[in-house]
Formats: structure tokens, C-alpha cells, sequence
């Protein structure tokens, strides 16, 4: 058995998105040695999203380009950061809270849960088959893949309708397949895919399998008012169907919605002492990239506060 190295902070947030990033800015600046855990790398969703033009004093700025600046601000305040570390074990219950890593143990009195969320799977025939071979979550990131070909998103959220005008970028011809006859994403949004002439919504649909030979050729997708199928051609499928939180490591640890996101108050504390959660991984009406910030500060501030309160806790 190795000996594990134990380091010890005030303040340990896992995640290092803008909800992290925005905590540890807050956490270090308010004297609290602070560290950031992810079991990726550093910058969280947002690093994929192409642009972001609603993150107030900045009308337009890359998604990377923007959690990089997050991520300077943490380090000049002296937030230490652990990308991509291997998580074995979690325990948030006792007031030395631990985590431990394959060649660490990290002790903290305040666990920030800043761990986010992923996208959701359609569960469908084909869909594990083309992953990597047609199927994508991330339409930044595999794009350019389809140069002048289909490709159809599912979903009528603000990503699949987002993505989707953005690989019109790429794409002759872009399927939007939603299950109703109206769209969730925002109304601007809504419109900029509507005056898209490569866009071509399905709606009333519900996707039931994918198909191809080497790669994705098609979809097939079945009216839920007539129940008939329809096999569309596509060369990629982007599923955009909503998300679902990151908690697997702390699962039945701390009170969770039946979604399994964080169930937090309004100081972002969650059911247990020390702990608190913030941005995707929340239990929240909104998921922005200011949210996340916003719930950060106000859990670093919380956990300054806590700190204050019980000089008596020793790590
Ligand atoms: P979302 O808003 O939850 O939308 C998910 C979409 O997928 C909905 O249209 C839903 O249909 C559909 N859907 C869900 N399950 C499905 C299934 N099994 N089969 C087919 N369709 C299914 O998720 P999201 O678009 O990923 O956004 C997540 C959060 O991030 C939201 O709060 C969103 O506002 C935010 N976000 C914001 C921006 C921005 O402001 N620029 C950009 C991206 C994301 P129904 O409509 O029928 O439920």
C-alpha cells in the first residue's frame, strides 16, 4: 500500500468551471487557502461553447477565451489547481471532510461542489455503436467534421437550437428533431435558427434508432401523433437533449432533487454542515455562465462566514 501525501486547505472546490473558478476566486481573496480539484481539465462546459454573448460587459467572447480569464483571475489571487485527478473516495459527512485521489488525501473544513453537469443520452439503438463514428455531444468539437454534409440535432433547447446554427457553419443541410410543435430555446435564439435557410425542423418527433455501416448514415424517427417512422439520411447525429448533474462521487452524501441535482438554500449550503453547491450541479431555475459565477461568490462568502462562526473546528 502507498502512503498518500495529505494536503490540507480551508476551502476545497471540485470542478473547475465558472462556478469553481468564480468560488476560489472569492475563497483566496478572502484569505482561505484554497485548491480546485477536477477530474478533467480546467475551464468546465463553457471551454466548449463556441461563443458567449451574454456574460454582461463582454458582447461577444470565446467560450475558452472566457474561462481562461477565470482561470488567470484564480491564480493571481493563489488558488491552487489539480486537473485531472483520479477521485477514489469522498467522505463529507465528519467536519475534517476527505477526498481522496490515487496519490493524495485532501483535507478540508469546506467542501465546494462545483461539479456540473453532462449531456443526456437518447438510449436509443445506435447511439453507443456510432459514438466518435457520426454520434457527438459536442458540435464545437467535431464540426468541421461535416464539411458540406447533414447533419440532424436533436432537441429544442437552447444547445440544440445554439449548435445547431452553428454547424450550419459546416453543414449543407441541418435536421432540428424535437419532440413537440414548439421550441424551449429562447425566443432570439428561436428566430436566428428560423431565418436560417439550412435549418429544417422536425417537430412532433421523437428519434427511435440510429443507423449506419462504418459511420452514421441515418436516423429514424417516428411522429408521435401518427406513430409513423421516417428514416431521415444524415451523416451526424447531436444529441442535445438537457443534462444531467455530475454527482456520482457523492451520491447519497448529501439531499438531491429526483433529478439528482443538489438541493441547496439560498447561501448554497446543502443538507450537510461545511458543504455547499454551486452552478450546473445545483438544483437551480438557471444555467448560465453568470449564475455559476453568482453561485460562487455567495458560497465562498457563505463559507467565510461558517469558518468565522466555529474557530473551534481544527483539520
Ligand atoms: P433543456 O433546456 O433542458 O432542453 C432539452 C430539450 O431536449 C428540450 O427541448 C426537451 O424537450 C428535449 N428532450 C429532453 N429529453 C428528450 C428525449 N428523451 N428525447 C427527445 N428530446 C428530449 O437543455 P439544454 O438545451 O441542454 O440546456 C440546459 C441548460 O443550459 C438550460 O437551462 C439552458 O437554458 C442553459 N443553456 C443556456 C444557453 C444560453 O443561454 N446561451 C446555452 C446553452 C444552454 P421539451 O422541450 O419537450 O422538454
Amino acid at each position: 500500500m502507498i502512503n498518500k501525501k495529505e494536503l490540507e486547505y480551508d476551502v476545497i472546490i471540485l470542478g473547475g468551471g465558472p462556478a469553481g473558478f468564480s468560488a476560489g476566486i472569492y475563497s483566496a481573496r478572502g484569505s482561505l487557502k484554497t485548491a480546485i480539484l477536477d477530474i478533467n481539465m480546467t475551464g468546465g462546459q463553457p471551454s466548449n461553447y463556441l461563443e458567449i454573448e451574454n456574460y454582461p460587459g463582454f458582447s461577444l467572447i470565446g467560450g475558452y477565451e472566457l474561462m481562461e480569464k477565470f482561470e488567470q483571475h484564480a491564480d493571481k489571487f493563489g488558488v491552487e489547481k489539480f486537473p485531472m485527478v483520479e477521485i477514489e473516495k469522498i467522505n463529507l459527512s465528519c467536519d475534517k471532510k476527505e477526498i481522496e485521489t490515487n496519490d493524495c488525501i485532501f483535507k478540508s473544513k469546506i467542501v465546494i461542489l462545483a461539479t456540473g453537469a453532462q449531456p443526456k443520452k437518447l438510449n436509443i439503438k445506435g447511439e453507443e455503436e456510432y459514438k466518435g463514428r457520426g454520434v457527438s455531444y459536442c458540435a464545437v468539437c467535431d464540426g468541421a467534421f461535416y464539411k458540406d454534409k447533414t447533419v440532424a440535432v436533436v432537441g429544442g433547447g437552447n444547445s440544440a437550437v445554439e449548435e445547431a446554427i452553428y454547424l450550419t457553419k459546416f453543414a449543407q443541410k441541418v435536421y432540428i428533431i424535437h419532440r413537440r410543435d414548439t421550441l424551449r430555446a429562447d425566443k432570439i435564439i428561436q428566430e436566428r435558427a428560423m431565418n436560417n435557410p439550412k435549418i429544417e425542423f422536425i417537430f412532433n418527433s421523437i428519434p427511435i434508432e440510429i443507423q449506419g455501416t462504418n459511420s452514421v448514415e441515418s436516423i429514424i424517427v417516428q411522429n408521435t401523433s401518427t406513430k409513423q417512422d421516417t428514416k431521415i439520411q444524415t451523416n451526424g447525429v447531436f444529441p442535445y437533449i438537457g443534462i444531467t448533474p455530475n454527482t456520482e462521487m457523492f451520491n447519497g452524501q448529501i439531499k438531491q432533487n429526483p433529478q439528482g441535482f443538489v438541493e441547496t438554500d439560498e447561501n448554497m449550503q446543502t443538507s450537510l454542515k461545511g458543504v455547499y453547491a454551486i452552478g450546473d450541479v445545483r438544483n437551480t431555475p438557471l444555467r448560465q455562465v453568470i449564475t455559476a459565477a453568482s453561485d460562487g461568490a455567495i458560497a465562498a462568502c457563505s463559507a467565510v462566514r461558517y469558518l468565522d462562526s466555529i474557530p473551534a473546528v481544527t483539520v
